[in-house]
């Protein structure tokens, strides 16, 4: 079986390359703009709108005359960008689509035209790109470093390259094809895993995985950072440093985030059970519970949730959602019954029925880990 796998690594750039990511960054941020107003003028105008191949052939018919400075970057970066544009359209229609029917909530969407200030941004490469042991090479670009030797693997085809800046750090994902051997059916335990805000993670087999200590001492450094930098004069000096503080701040919590969401799947992925269950997460209900949700929750439980699934595959397991609607964390794990006046703060599910008495995330990890069984059960 093939598969596509992303790896993202930092890279270690030299002054030109860097000057080089810049140019190849600004050029892809000016064709999205350009493909962008574009579209908007012809759909104003009542004609048919243009795709992404349409206005790349209209952008190359103009590079000579009014952008030559194009000619300095590779003619991927524009084009993937224009691509990425026809995405972003393909994504808002499907969700206006969706929200027509009810089934979405929220925004839908519509393209925004990227600027400079939200950051340097990011482009794309196809062609031919070789993967050494600490090094990668890029069309126009040519050799850079990385800063992990031996993370990319060279075998593999590799389908593309996204060079991407965040806080002042140069990263490049790279899309491989790899043949992968069909996993084995795992033949472990059947677990639930419940996602919460103040534990990352609690299985039924009382195993927990704890949000790591950084990630709250930064969250207040973040906080003081946010104060600082809206109180310097805007426009000033002191304000873009701030600025840059406070992005490398945020940079820095999402990795310690990412890392612990890492650490925590692969361990439990490599238990190998035979089936995951998951709680299909309710969003609107861990936004309940506001600061500290929004800070750590939202965020890390989708990822948790997609990291999860695809190492369980590649171990062979099963994984399963149950209903938003299920009380996972209101019945009881020995009885089945229901306590509806529990309070989002209660850490402890105590059943005034059997007089059960447990970890609240435990206890819903349990249920969760039940469904299952009650299923196999009625096979
Ligand atoms: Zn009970």
């Amino acid at each position: 079986m093939k598969i596509v796998r992303g790896y993202k690594t930092e890279l270690d750039l030299n002054n030109v390359q860097r000057t080089a990511c810049l140019k190849h960054a600004g050029a892809a941020r000016y064709a999205y703009n350009w493909g962008l107003s574009r579209y908007q003028e012809e759909y104003v105008a009542g004609r048919k709108t243009p795709n992404a191949i349409s206005l790349h052939k209209e952008l190359n018919a103009l590079k000579s005359t009014e952008f030559p400075w194009m000619y300095e970057v590779s003619k991927c970066a524009p084009q993937e960008a224009l691509r990425n544009l026809q995405k972003a359209f393909e994504n808002f229609f499907r969700k206006c689509k969706l929200k027509k029917l009810g089934k979405h909530r929220g925004k839908c969407g519509y393209p925004k035209f990227k600027t400079k200030r939200k950051g340097i941004g990011s482009f794309r490469l196809t062609g031919t790109i070789h993967v050494y042991e600490n090094a990668i090479q890029l069309p126009r670009i040519g050799k850079i470093r990385l800063k992990e030797a031996g993370y990319l693997p060279c075998d593999g085809k590799v389908l593309s390259a996204t060079v991407s800046e965040k806080a002042g750090r140069w990263y490049v994902s790279v899309q491989i094809e790899e043949e992968m051997l069909d996993p084995i059916p795992a033949t472990g335990k059947v677990i639930g895993v419940d996602l919460g805000v103040k534990t990352l993670a609690t299985t039924s087999e009382a195993e927990t995985f704890e949000n790591p200590k950084a990630l709250r001492k930064n969250l207040k450094k973040l906080a003081r950072l946010g104060r600082r930098h809206s109180r310097k004069v805007k426009g000033s000096k002191n304000r873009k440093k701030a600025a840059r503080k406070l992005a490398r701040m945020h940079a820095r919590i999402a990795n310690i985030r990412q890392n612990a969401i890492h650490q925590a799947t692969t361990a439990l992925a490599k238990t190998k059970p035979r089936v995951i269950v998951l709680e299909d997460l309710n969003v609107k209900g861990m936004m309940a519970s506001r600061k500290l949700a929004r800070a750590v929750g939202d965020v890390g439980m989708s990822e948790f949730k997609r990291q999860l699934t695809y190492k369980a595959i590649e171990h062979g397991s099963t994984v399963n959602t149950v209903s938003r609607w299920f009380p996972s964390s209101k019945t009881c794990s020995c009885c089945g019954w229901v306590d509806e006046d529990q309070k989002l703060e209660d850490r402890v599910f105590v059943c005034l029925d059997c007089g059960y008495v447990a970890d609240r995330d435990y206890n819903g990890a349990k249920n969760l880990a039940q469904t299952e069984q009650d299923l196999s059960r009625l096979a």
